[in-house]
């Protein structure tokens, strides 16, 4: 489709399924990591997302290669699961600047980049988490539903732009993030799972691929849980 697309956190996990998804139906992809190599045969740039300086050498940089993005998946995430009481400054706060924060830089470099084009796509990795909140997690769901109202109101900024903005909300899949876990853990969240198993990283793809698609032109602001029907409802 020769859109350009950016997506941070790409080199591993959901970000990487959705770089190598997007490559293969024909977009020019820049993948941002933090660490480590661009994953094999993908245009790569660097960036911390907590860091707003090299988030905006890395949009950039994907610009020079690819043009004006069309097409943003703010992805990257941590967690840091302690409960609160426990639970450091740090903490709470390098999840928030890297989950919350970290979009929001990315965010904002990238929508300028959108403007002139008048069209584009925004899509945040929220969480079911934000809806449900998790012991041990008040620092991941605090982020997680941030980034709800974040894709809401920035919808509303950005309606009349040809822009539109959603998050994800998926549950329990399985990447490195999740295999961590306990197993009472897992076996507690897929109690409360209807589908009664973690998803994969392609059905979450799938969701993004369709957000960021024609298809779904007449879609903003919303929040489409990916999660075997964890936290519906809401
Ligand atoms: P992974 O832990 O597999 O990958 C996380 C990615 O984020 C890595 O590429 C990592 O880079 C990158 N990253 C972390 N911190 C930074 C930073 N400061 N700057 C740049 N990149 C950073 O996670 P998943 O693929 O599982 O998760 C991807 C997203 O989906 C996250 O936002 C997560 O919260 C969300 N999500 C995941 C769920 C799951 O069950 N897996 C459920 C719901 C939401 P590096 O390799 O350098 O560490």
């Amino acid at each position: 489709m020769n859109r350009s697309v950016f997506v941070t956190g790409g080199n591993r996990g959901i970000g990487l399924a959705v770089a190598r998804a997007f490559a293969a139906d024909g977009d020019k992809v820049a993948v941002c990591h933090r660490s480590g190599n661009p994953p094999e045969g993908l245009f790569g740039v660097t960036a911390d997302v907590t860091k707003p300086t090299e988030v905006e050498r890395a949009v950039r940089e994907a610009e020079a290669e690819h043009g004006s993005v069309e097409v943003l998946v703010a992805n990257a995430g941590i967690t840091q699961d302690t409960p609160l009481l426990r639970m450091s400054d740090q903490q709470f706060e390098d999840v928030l600047a890297t989950n919350l924060t970290g979009a929001f830089n990315t965010v904002r470099t990238a929508v300028r980049s959108m403007l002139p084009g008048r069209r584009g796509r925004v899509i945040l990795l929220s969480s079911a988490l934000g809806f449900l909140g998790a012991p041990g997690q008040t620092n991941y769901a605090a982020s997680k539903a941030g980034l709800m109202g974040l894709a809401r109101s920035l919808a509303w900024e950005l309606g009349d732009r040809g822009i539109t903005v959603n998050a994800v909300a998926p549950g329990i899949i399985s990447t490195d993030m999740t295999a961590a876990l306990s197993e009472r853990r897992m076996d507690d969240v897929m109690r409360m799972t209807p589908l009664g198993r973690p998803g994969t990283v392609d059905e979450v793809v799938a969701a993004i691929r369709f957000l960021a698609s024609e298809d779904a032109s007449y879609i903003t602001g919303a929040v489409l849980p990916v999660s075997g029907g964890l936290g519906m409802g809401h």
